[in-house]
């Protein structure tokens, strides 16, 4: 089993622990609002971003083209929260969901000591003392088993590493890179 592979089970061991003692968890189908509030542009390792590559992939060639565009338009000037390039809006899911980053799955189950929590809904909840009995994850270990597999970039690096000729067109609505085209990993 791959460092990434065993830290999505370790993450999953700790979201379905809490999942299982509280069934109304909020996160869940059906709420993406954390991807409406990105603080930044995702960052991935390597190793994540292979793993995104095989879900976007997979992705209609139309789809594929409106995610470029969206993340284009993020490398320039924004205003923050951001909403994620990846998310489909007229779902309101990830469609690349099974490979989604650690920093995804990690959401509303793992707090930073010096940060706490940061959906609203799960913050309201412990205001009123509904999950006292939570065994939060610490985010602090996830961040530095991350930081053994690797330093990380933005969802726009890899991007422009995959299809830099593509990338140079950015509002360009064409024709979804091959698998081929794939650029080696330096
Ligand atoms: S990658 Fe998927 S789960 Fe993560 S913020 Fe984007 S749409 Fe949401």
């Amino acid at each position: 089993m791959t460092l990434l592979a065993q830290l999505h089970l370790d993450i999953e061991t700790r979201v379905q622990s809490i999942r299982g003692e509280h069934p109304d968890w909020p996160c869940g189908k059906g709420c993406d609002r954390c991807c409406h509030r990105l603080a930044e542009v995702p960052q991935l390792t390597a190793e994540e971003w292979h793993l995104l590559q095989e879900g976007l992939t997979a992705l209609p060639q139309e789809r594929l083209a409106e995610v470029r565009r969206d993340l284009a338009a993020l490398a320039g000037p924004r205003s923050r929260p951001l909403l994620c390039p990846l998310l489909d809006q007229s779902t309101g899911a990830c469609p690349v969901y099974a490979q989604r980053p650690v920093a995804c799955r990690t959401y509303g189950f793992y707090v930073q000591r010096d940060k706490g929590l940061y959906c609203q809904e799960i913050e309201s909840r412990v205001a009123d003392g509904f999950l006292a009995d939570v065994v939060w994850g610490n985010h602090e270990a996830i961040d530095h088993r991350l930081a053994g597999m690797g330093e990380t970039r933005s969802l726009i690096e890899w991007f422009k590493r995959w299809v830099p000729d593509e990338y140079a067109v950015p509002t360009a609505v064409g024709k979804a890179p091959e698998p081929s085209k794939i650029s080696p990993e330096p």
